[in-house]
């Protein structure tokens, strides 16, 4: 089938925005060709929180089946052109995960269901910290956990990428074109309505980020999902600063970090601000928030102190009240899925989200990992997650 972008007027199954996620899913449900797949975005690939993601990959996960979607994920992260059909863009650089003084025992255990489950992960001392990254000050660090094999991608790309093949596997992309309602005809989903006319289905997937409260309301469904402002410094290394080094999530600090490229270094924070518009936010971080940002990271790497602020990031996460996805059929309308809620991790693992969505709507069910616990209704049913050795901050 040839590329196309005019509307069908119908399709089997249609997905909303065209981020990671969206993209991932065209990408996996059509090498399994299971009829017609239209992805529609009001803007265009990758331009949502995809484009704007620090897009660290990493293992480390306290609740397992997190830790399974990231492994899926990173094989195909370091086979991208054999299973993508394109170059990648996976950076191999390494991850530290450092925790709170007092969760060093979690830390352990989860490492430990970790290396069950197959993740390349060591602990590592204070000193085996230091050898390692002689950047950082370590004096408060007792153990850390280490993946030498996590790194760092990019978002925008891996959604071209993703949405790219799915086009040439015959996938109809509708972009500029803003879904304003979904239709709903006695109990289940009959299409959408777009400012480019309406389109009949089926099926239909929510992948829109941190715009899909709103969107499923029209549909009558109301799942916890709130936007929250974040902001990411990216610097030029100090002279002397050794290039290139380990990707790291913070808890002392409350930071996460990572080089950029082999000149440069990014810096994000764990928090932000709750109830920000996805359309109408910030475009340029503040001033003296990314100066308190980096001062906490300075404590990390003090070579930082001297670094000088090249540009900074802002973009908005999906929030959750469990920090986890929503992925599923959604009770109140059949044939309606949802795949949002990333909570600011999404990124890492995009790929196996579509090996999963794609399996849950052509099999039932996710089968390379199992995602019922996902499920969208699991707050009403009063079964948020909760991994057994969960951080403070996880
Ligand atoms: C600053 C920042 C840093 C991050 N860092 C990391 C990280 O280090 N590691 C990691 O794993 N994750 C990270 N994330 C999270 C990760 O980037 C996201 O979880 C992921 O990109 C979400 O992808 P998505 O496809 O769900 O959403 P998006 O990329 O936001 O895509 C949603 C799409 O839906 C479209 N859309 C919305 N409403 C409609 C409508 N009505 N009609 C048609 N289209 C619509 C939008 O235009 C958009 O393109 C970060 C996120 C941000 C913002």
């Amino acid at each position: 089938m040839s590329k196309g972008n005019s509307n069908p007027g119908k399709a089997d199954i249609i997905i909303l925005g065209a981020g990671v996620m969206g993209a991932s899913i065209a990408f996996h449900l059509a090498r399994r060709r299971p009829g017609s797949i239209v992805v529609i975005d009001k803007d265009h690939v990758g331009r949502g929180g995809s484009g704007r993601s620090s897009a660290l990959i990493r293992m480390h996960y306290s609740y397992p089946a997190e830790v399974q979607l990231a492994l899926v994920s990173l094989h195909i992260f370091q086979h991208w052109r054999e299973i993508v059909g394109e170059p990648g863009d996976f950076r191999k650089i390494g991850f530290v995960r450092i925790v709170h003084p007092n969760e060093t025992e979690a830390l352990k255990l989860n490492v430990g269901m970790q290396r069950k489950l197959g993740v390349n992960v060591e602990l590592l001392t204070q000193q085996e910290l230091k050898d390692l990254e002689p950047d950082w000050s370590v004096d408060d660090v007792e153990l850390a956990a280490y993946e030498p094999d996590s790194g760092y991608g990019d978002g925008a790309g891996a959604a071209n990428d993703f949405l790219s093949r799915a086009r040439d596997m015959g996938v109809v992309y509708l972009p500029r074109t803003h879904v304003t309602s979904l239709s709903v005809v006695s109990g289940r989903i009959r299409g959408v309505v777009s400012d480019h006319g309406e389109i009949h289905a089926p099926v239909v997937v929510v992948a829109t980020g941190p715009w899909t409260r709103p969107l499923l309301q029209l549909a009558g469904c109301d799942l916890p999902i709130e936007t929250e402002y974040h902001q990411v410094a990216i610097l030029k290394n100090a002279p002397g600063m050794k290039g290139g080094g380990c990707a790291c999530i913070d808890s002392v600090t409350a930071t996460y970090f990572r080089s950029d490229g082999n000149d440069k270094f990014l810096i994000g924070d764990f928090y932000g601000q709750r109830g920000v518009c996805p359309d109408n936010f910030a475009q340029r971080p503040a001033d003296e928030a990314l100066e308190e940002m980096i001062e906490r990271a300075c404590r990390r790497v003090p070579k930082l102190e001297n670094a000088e602020v090249m540009r900074g990031v802002t973009g908005i996460y999906d929030m959750t009240p469990d920090c986890r996805p929503l992925l599923g059929e959604v009770s109140e309308v059949r044939g309606l899925y949802v795949c949002s809620g990333f909570s600011g991790m999404g990124f890492k693992i995009s790929p196996a989200i579509g090996v999963v969505m794609s399996e849950l709507l052509l099999d039932g069910k996710g089968k390379t990992v199992d995602i019922s616990a996902f499920r969208p209704s699991r707050f009403v049913e009063g079964c948020p997650i909760k991994a057994e050795h969960e951080y403070k901050d996880d």
